[in-house]
């Protein structure tokens, strides 16, 4: 009985062809999986997935059925498959035993089992959807960074793969190369739960052409270290026009020189910081965003990095539900959620518009707490990190356990 199953699972997988009773029977085993191995479940179910759309459909048609059916049907095939999965939970069968027994149950049951693996996916939606870490040192090496995130109960991190403050870093080293690459997959972390941050020191709008060059040089190497580590983003702030030539030629610079480096690398996302806009900095509206991205010739590869703190300095006001939902709108609008690829999340230390960045924790400072229960409830944050870059280092598993719990089941 199992090897049809199992064969018709590898198809979905495979061509990500929706089969309806196949799905109800993935969706059981996924949900199953899901609650087995946290770490697992960080890789699991990515929006736009065709397994992720066909559960959506699953869902729709098998409420349709169970509705359908008598009470006392309902009552009993609850109970059987409560029992199964009670059991599957508790370790004492297993995931091939439950994925046989579900399989044996007909159709309705299989709805049944389908509904139970969404009812395990949406208990646990703060953990399984939403990529979470923080700015994890990379002292002694980059491949030391995964024990770093794991330690705070991470499913997502971002990392210096350089001394920032330094232009020139010796090569990373094959085994630190390997070393990293061998953590990220035994601790279960993919490229896209990883936001790599380059060196404050590159500015790609510098109005000077050695110093901008010096800049281009420093950015390519950064992607090019990306690439090395099998990462697919570089989260950087686009620039200054150091108030040596107007803002608008600055940022056509940026443009050009993300081209630049685009075209001399392959596999990894320019990713643009938007900024709190302090001194002469560029990338603090969202339309200075929406201009940069559309100055990149390769649409695929490039994306925006949201800081809650730089919007915040640079007058976006996230202070209630109202102004967040207003926000997000005119960012959808201006830049589109399309180029999301990660966020930083932080309190603000800086005042409402102040222009000065200064992040603080997350439950302190002026920011206020509305904006992280939005983004841990909206779905257009789900699939990408969400990194902490906020002061206080030693309670970052406490931050993250706390985001995760404004996550509404
Ligand atoms: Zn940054
Ligand atoms: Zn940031």
């Amino acid at each position: 009985m199992l090897s049809p199953l199992r064969r018709k699972l590898g198809r979905v997988y495979a061509d990500g062809a929706y089969d309806s009773k196949a799905s109800h029977q993935l969706i059981a085993h996924k949900g199953a999986t899901a609650c087995i191995s946290p770490r697992k479940r960080a890789g699991l179910w990515k929006k736009g997935d065709p397994i992720h759309e066909a559960a959506l459909v699953m869902r729709k048609e098998g409420l349709a059925h169970w509705k359908k059916m008598s009470r006392s049907h309902r009552r009993s095939l609850v109970e059987t498959a409560m029992c199964r999965f009670k059991q599957l939970m508790a370790g004492k069968i297993s995931l091939r035993t439950y994925s046989a027994s579900m399989a044996a149950i007909e159709d309705p049951g299989l709805v049944l089992a389908g509904e139970i693996g969404i009812m395990a996916l949406s208990q646990s939606r703060g953990d399984l959807m939403k990529y979470i870490g923080a700015h994890v040192s990379a002292a002694g090496g980059v491949e030391n960074t995964i024990a770093r995130a794991e330690a705070i109960g991470a499913n997502a991190f971002a990392l210096f793969t350089k001394n920032q403050r330094q232009w020139q870093a010796a090569p990373l080293s094959e085994a630190s190369i390997r070393a990293f690459k061998l953590a990220c997959e035994k601790a279960g972390f993919r490229p896209e739960q990883i936001l790599p941050h380059d060196s404050y020191l590159i500015n790609l709008g510098h109005p000077d052409p050695d110093g901008l060059a010096k800049s281009r040089d420093a950015f390519l190497d950064e992607i090019k270290r990306c690439e090395q580590l099998g990462l697919c983003y570089l989260n950087f702030h686009p620039g200054s026009h150091l108030k040596q030539i107007p803002e608008a030629a600055s940022l056509t610079l940026v443009s050009e020189s993300i081209n630049w480096a685009l075209e001399r690398s392959q596999g990894v996302t320019a990713v643009i910081e938007n900024t709190a806009g302090q001194g002469t900095n560029l990338g603090w509206s969202f339309e200075h965003l929406a201009t940069l991205i559309d100055g990149v010739e390769d649409k695929h590869r490039v994306g925006v990095c949201f800081d809650t703190c730089h919007a915040f300095a640079a007058g976006y006001d996230l202070r209630t539900p109202e102004s967040c939902a207003q926000v997000f709108a005119d960012f959808d609008r201006i830049v589109g959620f399309q180029y999301l690829k990660g966020m930083h999340i932080n309190g603000a230390k800086c005042t409402f518009g102040s222009r000065v960045d200064r992040h603080h924790s997350l439950q302190q400072g002026n920011l206020g707490e509305a904006v992280f229960h939005h983004i841990m409830n909206d779905d257009r944050f789900d699939g990408i990190p969400l990194i902490l870059e906020t002061i206080d280092e030693t309670i970052w598993g406490d931050e993250i356990r706390w985001l995760r719990s404004l996550a509404k089941a």
